[in-house]
């Protein structure tokens, strides 16, 4: 069979010679009980780059070692990439989102004998899940491989942007020591209110690493809680995203994306949130209308506005996120740090024996199946896709 590889590129200066760790801590399960990937050997050392071109998900020995063809490339936007060619008779196509390989419609009908799209990591709206759907291409993903890497980046985001951290750091840097410029945007967030929009594995997990802050938590989400879990963190369920973000200085958003949460933060809806409130969206991009974000910002409707998704990926270089005021990006890294990248690089390797062994994906890691949404696909995401307007990732340039 031929697998097709889409990972984003190797360091500038190289691969390197060596980590500033020399492993990783061992983690032994989930918080909810999952167990880790558990593939039946792996060909890397965890703790370094895998999801690079050259670190290829330390995938080449094993596929080859079975008579397989591994592509791996990091060309996918461009008319003519590599990608494409080699899609056309791809048996197998991963990718992951930080680096996401558009599976457009289009693409899905250039590649008569994909059988499978795996995501090297969580979120598979890269993938036209309807088109998927509609050609029996079946689509998995990592879950829960870095929910956790993406709590702990909010919680990152969230108190460096309160306590205005980027713009201290620059005054630092730059030999300055004018401490009334570094303090007047900083605030504390003990007694603030914080939300999440949906409170899954990441949206709980953040709300659980906020609470030691003294922070007053806040969810809404389409399925309630387990009332014990409301009691542990003293937790405010709103009926209506409305009615939370209205109360938040703090709004984080967890939800994936697909055709019903698609530009769910436009004019409308920030116009209702508490001025001056900040938002971290480390979800996906395309869940915030860019422009309506940007006029917030700019008007100080918003206070600040963080997270590490854009939509497309590459964000053009003239993304409006990138230089407008008190904005705390980052390019989309907070689900693939090393430590992240051994559990879905693992992750893979086990789908893909169970795939070659013709025996059970776990259920937990199917989005698609048969035609259809199935396991976790069916329980968080809508029919439909939210591809459209991905080609203008070719607007990026290096
Ligand atoms: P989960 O599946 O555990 O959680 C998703 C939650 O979203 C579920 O509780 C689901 O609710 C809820 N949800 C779905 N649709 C809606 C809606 N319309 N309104 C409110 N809630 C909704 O996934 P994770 O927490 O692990 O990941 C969430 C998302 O985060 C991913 O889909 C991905 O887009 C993004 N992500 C980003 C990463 C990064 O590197 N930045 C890495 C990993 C994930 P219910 O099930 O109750 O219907």
């Amino acid at each position: 069979m031929k697998i097709l590889c889409v990972l984003y590129d190797d360091p500038t200066n190289g691969m390197p010679k060596n980590y500033p760790l020399s492993n990783i801590p061992t983690i032994n399960q989930y918080p909810d009980g999952m167990t880790l990937p558990s593939p039946k050997s792996i060909d890397f050392n965890p703790g370094e780059l895998l999801g690079c071109v050259s670190g290829e998900l330390g995938l080449r020995k094993f596929l080859e070692d079975l008579g397989h063809t591994l592509v791996v490339t990091s060309d996918k936007d461009s008319d003519g990439c590599a990608a494409d060619k080699e899609l056309i008779d791809a048996d197998i196509v991963i990718s992951q989102p930080f680096w996401p390989y558009y599976l457009t419609r289009k693409r899905i009908e250039s590649a008569p004998n994909l059988k499978m799209a795996i995501t090297a990591g969580i979120g598979s709206d890269h993938v036209d899940l309807q088109a998927a759907m509609d050609h029996k291409v079946d689509v998995v993903e990592v879950t829960y491989c870095n929910s956790r890497s993406v709590a702990e980046h909010i919680v990152m985001m969230i108190i460096s942007m309160v306590r205005d951290y980027h713009n201290q750091h620059a005054i630092a840097k730059s030999g300055g020591w004018n401490i009334a410029d570094a303090v007047q945007r900083s605030y504390d967030v003990e007694g603030m209110h914080i939300g999440t929009v949906a409170a899954g594995r990441i949206g709980l997990d953040a709300l659980r690493k906020m609470k030691p802050f003294d922070t007053h938590l806040h969810y809404f989400d389409r399925h309630r809680l387990p009332d014990s879990i409301e009691k542990e963190l003293n937790l405010t369920f709103h009926e209506s995203l409305e009615s939370m973000v209205k109360v938040c200085d703090v709004v984080t958003i967890n939800c994936p994306l697909h055709p019903e949460t698609e530009h769910l933060f436009n004019d409308e809806l920030i116009s209702k949130m508490k001025k001056g409130a900040y938002i971290v969206n480390t979800a996906r991009g395309k869940i915030c209308d860019k422009d309506a974000i940007a006029r917030a910002i700019e008007s100080g409707q918003l206070s600040g506005y963080a997270g590490d998704v854009w939509f497309p990926q590459p964000a053009p270089n003239d993304h409006v996120w990138r230089d407008m005021p008190n904005n705390g990006m980052t390019p989309h890294t907070s689900g693939t740090s090393l430590s992240a990248q051994a559990r879905y690089a693992a992750g893979v390797r086990e789908i893909l024996e169970c795939f070659f062994d013709k025996t059970n994906i776990r259920e937990q890691y199917l989005i698609v199946k048969d035609g259809e949404l199935a396991g976790m696909g069916a329980h968080s995401y809508s029919k439909g896709t939210a591809t459209g307007g991905s080609e203008e990732a070719t607007k990026y340039s290096k």
